[in-house]
């Protein structure tokens, strides 16, 4: 089932998303939806708090694909090649970060936005998989600055926020006066900037 992703400024993008106790499948089923979702938004990742739902949930998949989502895995760093996808994470917590870097993200919460923000190079997480069992995750690249982009989403920050405060609040005003623009136009290389 799709589900609707909220956009900036709705103010439940800004509530801080609670943990979930037990992986149900009720939650099981949940997180095939917010899949789904992602996948029919073009995007690669996906925080439960974009869809409505103020829990520490997110869906991840980074593997670069086509138009006829076949995957081509040459870009990948070797330790995002180790991971397998997509990523179903309850709970995340990041140990360990480690080094800089910048992406150009953007978001399916505020779309047709993209803008540089610095993140940490590599993370290790630990959360809870759909089968309920904790499980642990170190990686640097593009899954790195995904799964830190949706853990801001987890505690009612975007990457809008990240940015300087000029630019930030020219951005915000903007949309709030404006909208967004009617059609978006989809080109091959935004697809991997939709966070
Ligand atoms: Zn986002």
């Amino acid at each position: 089932m799709l589900l609707e992703v909220l956009k900036f400024p709705d103010p439940r993008l800004r509530i801080k998303c609670k943990p979930v106790q037990e992986v149900t499948p009720e939650l099981v089923q949940f997180a095939d939806d917010m899949l789904e979702t992602m996948y029919a938004s073009k995007g690669i990742g996906l925080a439960a708090a974009q869809v409505n739902r103020q829990i520490r949930f997110l869906v991840i998949d980074t593997r670069p694909r086509d138009e006829e989502g076949r995957y081509d895995l040459t870009h990948m760093t070797e330790l995002e090649k180790t991971i397998e996808q997509p990523i179903f994470l309850f709970n995340p917590e990041i140990i360990k970060k480690e080094g800089k870097t910048t992406y150009e993200e953007g978001c399916l919460s505020v779309p047709t936005y993209f803008e540089i923000v610095e993140r940490f190079n590599y993370i290790e997480v630990k959360g809870l998989n759909k089968e309920g069992k904790e499980y642990q995750i170190k990686t640097d690249g593009l899954l790195s600055i995904c799964i830190q982009h949706e853990i801001d989403h987890l505690d009612g920050k975007l990457f809008i926020d990240r940015l300087s405060t000029i630019k930030s609040n020219r951005i915000k005003s903007k949309i709030k006066k404006f909208g967004y623009p009617e059609a978006e136009s989809e080109t091959e290389e935004n697809i991997e900037h939709k966070l």
